[in-house]
């Protein structure tokens, strides 16, 4: 179990939830930190607060300074676009493979989106400032910085592509794919309504569309905040998006940060088993380098 030391608090403006980050001492389960050499890794160690967060707290929210930088190490955090008419969709999901507002190190900047964890973590806070001066030094930190960009970029483009293009139960389990790849729980602790939030649809829209997933063996079970899925059977109901994005961005850690293989950034999926044997070799002799 973690330690906890002390609590952090994070206040959100009037009238909003409060998210609640407790200081924690943890290891390095971030993928990112963990392509670090040493020296470079020390740059940061110094100034990091490790925290948790729990479901449902606002890391970052829409209009906020990108300020702290946090390195999940478990967990998953969604990016909210809010619409006008209090709509909102999400964009992206980060876990253990990224850095939420790493894209600091540009310039002090606010955020676009809303930061929420959907699943509980825990995560490395440093502040901008700090990370800012680490990125200047290091080689290694500005390298990370930019893969991590250009797989946040992939993912942007692979989700924006799927949500034009392809049915809603695809889409439904393209999501709960990507949360069981960032936290290993079954049944996984997401609610329909967070569901609904992550493909800015109607409850009754992921209701009916959970039916037609347990119909077809995907989600055994559906209980109280608790979905069981069967991960096989979800990744044949799936859209093309999830193996595509999932293998080109894992290619991409592989290739390009010093990744050792059990640092994969995701799980080997059957559809990733079966296709990309071409990738997993790479990983490995990076590796062995
Ligand atoms: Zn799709």
């Amino acid at each position: 179990m973690l330690d906890e030391i002390n609590g952090y608090r994070r206040s959100l403006d009037a009238g909003s939830r409060e998210s609640i980050v407790t200081v924690h001492r943890t290891g390095i389960g971030n993928r990112l930190l963990a392509t670090l050499p040493p020296a470079d890794l020390g740059l940061l160690t110094p100034y990091f607060q490790k925290v948790s967060f729990e479901t449902d707290a606002v890391l970052v929210r829409s209009g906020d300074e990108l300020d702290p930088v946090y390195f999940p190490h478990s967990g998953a955090i969604a990016f909210m676009l809010d619409m006008p008419d209090g709509q909102s969709v999400a964009t992206t999901l980060m876990g253990r493979e990224g850095a939420l507002a790493s894209f600091s190190v540009l310039g002090p900047s606010l955020s676009s989106v809303t930061a929420i964890a959907r699943m509980a973590g825990t995560a490395s806070m440093i502040s901008a400032a700090k990370f800012r001066a680490a990125y200047a030094q290091s080689a290694a930190i500005r390298n990370v910085v930019q893969v991590h960009a250009r797989a946040v970029l992939l993912q942007l483009q692979h989700v924006a592509a799927c949500n034009a293009l392809h049915r809603v139960d695809g889409r439904l389990a393209r999501w709960l794919l990507q949360l069981h790849d960032r936290v290993p729980d079954n049944p996984l602790p997401v609610t329909q309504e967070a569901l609904a939030q992550l493909l800015g649809v109607r409850r009754t829209t992921v209701t009916l569309t959970m039916s037609k997933l347990r119909e077809a063996g995907a989600v055994p079970s559906d209980r109280r905040g608790f979905i069981e899925i069967d991960r096989a059977r979800l990744e044949r109901v799936a859209c093309d998006c999830y193996a595509l994005m999932q293998r080109n961005i894992d290619r991409m850690y592989c290739q390009e940060l010093s990744l050792q293989p059990a640092n994969r950034p995701f799980r080997q999926s059957a559809i990733g088993a079966s296709e990309g044997a071409d990738g997993e070799s790479r990983c490995a002799s990076r590796a062995g380098k």
